[in-house]
């Protein structure tokens, strides 16, 4: 099944069950004080939860742009290297706003994937809350039974408050959860352990898929849970990990969500990326799988975050895109050995694959295409001399602990994120002393508090005496400059 179909198919189940299908919201949350990027389907319905607004239907579905590269769920270090969890994905969902609860919702998920997907059922098992003494919430004994009717006892499991208590954030609406995770495994590895053991495990064949929260309080600032004003659900599933059980797959990035952004790369630096099947890889082509999956998967998010009107900056929500990005960049250039711009041309592939349901990918195809291309262009510039000062930095090093004020040079100078320069020390083996970086960050903001800069949004306007600092875009119809100021 192609994962257009397995989108529409999610949909239009719960329209046929009443459910209002509305599109997703920005990736970019632009008014809410405890969160940057949408990291789960239920954020744009927030206040719904907190008894503030009613919404256009008590019962709504939709698949929902999701980022977690920050806060309470972020995702960013497992990227590449395991094979289900990205910095962008779907997450399709379904909500009750005070109307069905916890019997209609498990019903509706165990039909939608057992007979509208046909998943067999002996690769199912599914989850309920332990209860937590902390909060003095019970054993989720409702759930419970409502599964029991489903699934055979022994595939239902307990789980505790890290995998079944569902919160946004550290505030905010939050419950117990009931999850669905699916064994696709071989039949040999089946036989050796059973899949039950595997739940929750990290292992990278039997996955979570199906998150169903039963939204019923809110954790306060002060930590403490208070009871809702109703009872809602609010269910997410991994659009990309759906679409790899329903393929037949053991990687997400084996199915057609990914696959063609794969072929590009492979079109682009001649190099073969080998599907997950193919065991026994070489430590080299190791090293290309992850490149490439890191490449493909952080397209996405940059490509969504920009089309969606986060442009990459120096603060905030834009330097989280200017980090993945530059992650990006870097994998690129060490590992694929491609040290021009090339991650742009990826834009067209995914405005091809999914412009028809996000139109925005299509519709700012250009301006996406020719910022990451600025932005591969500008970082290309410093790269290869920092990596050059990194290794010598290295080389220099008695112990395994680099100087924090010579990653706040690669930072300053080179354009180095710190958790860049960190994830290349950490492949050498080594670390950085982080007290001497936040010194040295603490002293250049005096130094630029006092060289006056005027720094708003996106544009950063500085007095001369600075070393060559990134300072905005100069955006005309369809081309977008970088604009920079040289030291003088
Ligand atoms: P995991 O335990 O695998 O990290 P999670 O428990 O953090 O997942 P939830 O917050 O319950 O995830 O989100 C609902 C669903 O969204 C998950 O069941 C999963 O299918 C999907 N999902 C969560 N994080 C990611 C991610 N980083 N990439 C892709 N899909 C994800
Ligand atoms: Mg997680
Ligand atoms: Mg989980
Ligand atoms: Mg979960």
């Amino acid at each position: 099944m192609k994962s257009q179909d397995v989108r529409k198919q999610f949909l239009d189940f719960f329209k046929s069950n009443g459910h209002l299908i509305v599109p997703s919201a920005p990736i970019v949350l632009k008014d809410d004080p405890t969160l940057m990027f949408n990291n789960s389907g239920m954020a744009q319905f927030k206040e719904y939860f907190l008894g503030n607004g009613t919404p256009k239907s008590p019962r709504i579905a939709d698949t929902q742009k999701c980022l977690r590269v920050s806060g309470k769920h972020n995702d960013l270090e497992d990227v590449g290297f395991d094979t289900y969890h990205h910095t962008m994905f779907e997450m399709l969902g379904n909500w009750s706003f005070g109307d069905y609860f916890k019997k209609e919702a498990i019903n509706w998920a165990w039909q939608l994937l057992t007979e509208v997907y046909k998943i067999p059922k002996e690769n199912l098992y599914v989850s309920v809350f332990e209860g937590s003494k902390e909060d003095n919430v019970p054993f989720d004994q409702e759930a419970w039974d409502i599964w029991k009717t489903l699934i055979d006892e022994d595939r239902i499991i307990l789980g505790n408050k890290k995998d079944n208590f569902w919160e946004m954030g550290d505030q905010g609406p939050c419950g117990p959860c009931s999850e669905i995770h699916v064994d696709l495994r071989s039949e040999e590895e089946k036989a050796l352990k059973p899949g039950k053991e595997e739940v929750n495990n990290d292992h990278a064949q039997v996955v979570e898929i199906w998150n169903n929260v039963f939204m019923e309080f809110n954790r306060k600032a002060d930590g403490s849970l208070e009871k809702l004003p109703a009872q809602h659900v609010d269910t997410g599933m991994g659009f990309e990990r759906l679409c790899m059980a329903l393929q037949g797959k053991t990687s997400n990035y084996d199915t057609d969500v990914f696959t063609p952004l794969i072929e590009k790369v492979e079109q682009i630096t001649g190099l073969k990326y080998t599907s997950d099947e193919i065991k026994n890889i070489s430590e080299e082509q190791n090293k290309t799988n992850i490149a490439i999956r890191v490449i493909v998967d952080h397209v996405r998010a940059v490509a969504f975050a920009i089309a969606d009107g986060q442009l990459p900056s120096n603060t905030g929500a834009g330097y989280v895109i200017r980090r993945i990005l530059r992650r990006a960049i870097r994998y690129g250039f060490t590992f694929l050995d491609i040290k021009e711009p090339f991650i742009n041309k990826l834009v067209e592939v995914l405005a091809n694959q999914m412009g028809e349901f996000f139109p925005e990918i299509k519709s700012q195809q250009q301006l996406v295409t020719n910022v990451i291309r600025e932005e591969e262009a500008s970082f290309l510039r410093t790269l290869e001399q920092g990596l050059q000062l990194l290794e010598n930095v290295v080389t220099e090093t008695t112990g395994k602990e680099v100087s924090g004020a010579k990653v706040f040079e690669l930072y300053d100078t080179f354009g180095f994120p710190k958790d860049l320069t960190a994830l290349i020390l950490k492949e050498k083996g080594f670390s950085y002393n982080e007290e001497e970086f936040e010194v040295e960050l603490q002293k250049q903001k005096t130094r630029s508090r006092a060289a006056s800069e005027v720094s708003t949004e996106d544009w950063n306007v500085l007095i001369p005496g600075n070393v060559e600092t990134f300072v905005g875009y100069d955006k005309t119809e369809n081309e977008v400059k970088i604009t920079r100021i040289r030291k003088v």
